[in-house]
């Protein structure tokens, strides 16, 4: 071929032509380096066919500059590029950049310059020295890593590697992966569990698309079981990728992998430093890595041999990617099997309704683990009412939980407060002049964090000092705190219980897979070791995945906050986030059991989580969906209009709302401001797409939209099967 169209890495930009010189060769997929204007860029090589575009003529073609000797990105990825970008309304190249890695990963030296603290302390120490030193403590990278793990300028780095206090290291970055030994040490499966695994294994074996629902009870053994499926790839000389929904729980999935493979899968996910992620990139590409475990976007790595996809916890509502290309990397993760032609495994004790009806209708196929392994029972659940028997005026837990705490304490077992709110409260207000403090960038109240002593946004991470008196009516000490987040029902315990050790788990604590390693340390320590915990607090974070015997008690402060919102989905998250806390409690020997604190303790979806009936109020929930024509019997999708003027937004998605086609079997709601109207500074409205089954919606709005413009200062940006109705 003399002629190459490519997709260059600038998501404004269609395809572009251009000539092969004499002596290079490529092929669709082949990575290159183009002249830009004055510039260079990355691009890679297309089918021509599959991009249409004006010809330019031969005559008037720049020379392609460079070709990077590695695998081409194979035909199946560069249609799961294809198929993404077209589902999920995003431009190619956006969605072609999840596939690359960064540019100076492409190529360069087989070894590079890291830097590290050396534990000596610069004779002059100033705060930002002080300040770099501590949060880099132990970890090592790039200068320009360390600087924003340090949160200071490279220079204050460069600084401080004159002064002694850190210094270089020589890392080799292409070291070999240890290969996992699919038959290290493999566990004796209870008959459920070899069943599952033998069906699995079978259809990893047969290398044909196949993709399976396995939905087990928390504590069932899910892991074990699709263990045996990436041995068998393993076996084929296949790769494997596991999913997970946070990075945080790569770090006991490490472990658990270790014990079972005897070494590491290779990580995936955005902590890493450039160096691990050119390391694993480019051994994923040449199949050297054998097992990769990542977050979402290891789902668009070029994997060369790849034999078996895992989503774990597929019900997990954080595979959906809400800013860039706003797509679900479980619906993807399917599709990426698909054109793979390989197994894929949905992993989840509460799967979404979406897959269990793919389930019903035949399109997946399910596998079930109705018991927990080794004969432990799953949790007695009670609901505690909270207008019957409500705790003492300021304070948030009932009796009857302190006193389900207290046994545990007594009893030297473990105790979990699931609440899903970070920081203190989240809301801060003056008692005499009613003042609330709200971000200035956002719909949202400030929430106030004690710990750093700070209100901050959830939303967009303004925060500010804690005040002293109210910044309206001037009065001091008239501030109170509204409604509880972890750390109040923390000092709480502590108010309760002094003598026991407490552990509050957010994203503001655990930040990284090594503070999770640290965490789930102190989890499994024994009792009488005073790094151990009693009672742990904590958000989302620690309602899936972990393991611990000693966890007997499980305390919902607030089942009714997920309700409040009232979007599609309420209900089902509800649910299915109480039952995995629950599913935290009584895994090993000890029986567990859960107290769910709640206003309404007849409402449908307590009812059904106290009384076991999951069957039952799935069966409910999707007929409500059916009724609604909601997803996954119809389509939604979100079109938000933002701007720094809120005249302009508004304009922008009355035009837009203006030039709605009519469809049948389709329905435009809105503009309307967005219910988080403004954002970042940003004001939003949006616009509501509800339509059949069968109605083509994507290329609908790309019709629709494309035939519009307006000003650059104004963002439009669709999101296909929305999660979040914000
Ligand atoms: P799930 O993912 O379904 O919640 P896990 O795979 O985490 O369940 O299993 C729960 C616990 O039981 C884990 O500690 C796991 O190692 C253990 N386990 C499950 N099945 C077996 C087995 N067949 N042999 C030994 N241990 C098992
Ligand atoms: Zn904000």
């Amino acid at each position: 071929m003399n002629r190459a169209r490519l997709i260059v890495m600038n998501a404004a930009l269609g395809p572009l032509d251009y000539r092969v010189p004499h002596g290079m060769s490529v092929e669709p997929g082949s990575v290159v380096v183009a002249p830009l204007g004055p510039r260079q860029m990355i691009g890679v090589v297309w089918e021509a066919e599959r991009l249409p575009t004006q010809e330019v003529g031969d005559n008037r073609l720049r020379n392609l500059l460079h070709v990077y000797d590695l695998p081409p990105i194979a035909a199946p990825l560069r249609r799961l590029v294809e198929w993404t970008a077209d589902y999920y309304l995003a431009p190619l190249a956006a969605v072609l950049r999840m596939a690359l890695p960064s540019s100076g990963a492409l190529e360069g030296a087989r070894s590079i310059t890291e830097y590290r603290a050396t534990g000596l302390v610069p004779e002059r120490l100033t705060p930002q020295r002080a300040q770099a030193l501590e949060r880099i403590g132990e970890r090592q990278g790039l200068v320009s890593e360390l600087a924003i793990i340090g949160g200071v300028s490279d220079g204050v780095i460069r600084g401080l590697c004159k002064a002694g206090a850190i210094e270089a290291v020589e890392v080799a970055i292409d070291d070999p992966f240890p290969e996992p030994d699919p038959d290290h040490d493999p566990p004796a499966l209870e008959e459920a569990q070899a069943d599952a695994a033998d069906e699995l294994r079978e259809a990893v074996a047969a290398a044909r698309f196949a993709p399976w629902l396995l939905d087990g009870v928390t504590g069932s053994g899910k892991t074990e079981v699709y263990f045996e499926a990436i041995a068998q790839a393993i076996r084929m000389g296949k790769q494997a990728l596991v999913l997970l929904p946070e990075i945080a729980l790569t770090e006991p999935f490490l472990k658990r992998f270790a014990a079972r493979f005897g070494c590491d899968p290779v990580p995936w996910h955005s902590g890493q430093r450039q160096s691990q992620r050119r390391r694993a990139w480019r051994a994923i590409a040449s199949g050297e890595a054998r097992v990769v475990v990542g977050a979402r976007s290891a789902l668009f790595l070029p994997y060369c041999r790849l034999g078996l996809i895992v989503v774990d916890e597929a019900h997990e509502a954080s595979f959906k990617q809400e800013d860039g290309v706003q797509y679900h990397a479980r619906d993807v993760a399917v599709m990426r099997a698909k054109l793979e032609d390989i197994a894929i495994v949905l992993a989840s004790a509460t799967p979404a309704i979406e897959s269990r009806h793919m389930a019903e209708i035949g399109t997946y196929r399910e596998l079930r683990l109705p018991d927990r392994y080794g004969g432990a029972r799953l949790p007695d659940m009670a609901a505690l009412d909270m207008l019957q028997d409500p705790p003492p005026r300021g304070r948030w837990l009932a009796p009857k939980l302190v006193e389900a705490l207290e046994e545990n304490l007594e009893a030297g077992e473990q105790s979990l407060l699931f609440l899903n709110r970070r920081g203190y409260a989240p809301l801060t207000l003056c008692r005499r002049c009613g003042y609330r403090f709200q971000c200035p960038n956002c719909t949202a109240w400030m929430v106030e964090h004690r710990f750093t002593r700070r209100l901050a946004c959830h939303h967009c991470g303004h925060m500010m000092p804690a005040p002293q008196a109210c910044p309206e009516c001037k009065e001091e000490d008239s501030l109170v705190a509204c409604g509880p987040g972890v750390e109040r029902i923390a000092d709480e315990v502590r108010e309760l219980f002094p003598d026991a050790r407490t552990a509050i788990v957010t994203s503001d604590t655990i930040w990284s897979p090594a503070k999770a390693a640290e965490f789930v340390a102190r989890m499994e320590a024994p009792h009488d070791e005073p790094d151990s915990i009693d009672i742990v607090i904590g958000t989302q974070l620690v309602t899936k995945g972990y393991h611990f015997p000693n966890l007997t008690l499980v305390g919902v402060v607030d089942a009714d906050l997920g309700l409040a919102g009232g979007d599609l989905r309420a209900a089902e998250r509800t649910f299915q986030q109480i039952q995995q806390v629950s599913g935290r409690a009584g895994r090993g020997d000890k029986h567990g059991r859960v107290l769910v604190q709640s206003h309404d303790p007849n409402a449908r979806v307590i009812r059904a989580l106290v009384g076991g009936d999951a069957e039952g109020f799935y069966a409910a929930e999707t007929d409500a969906r059916r009724e609604a024509a909601m997803p996954p019997f119809g389509r939604l999708a979100a079109i938000i209009v933002s701007s720094e003027s809120q005249a302009e937004a508004n304009e922008t998605a009355r035009l837009i709302g203006r030039a709605a086609p009519t469809h049948d079997n389709m329905a435009v709601f809105g503009p309307a401001p967005a219910p988080l109207a403004m954002l970042r500074g940003r004001h939003r409205f949006r616009l509501l797409v509800h339509a059949a089954r069968a109605v083509p919606v994507q290329d609908i709005i790309r019709e629709w939209l494309g035939g519009l413009s307006w000003k650059a200062s104004i963002r439009v940006s669709v999101d296909v099967d929305p999660y979040s109705f914000l």
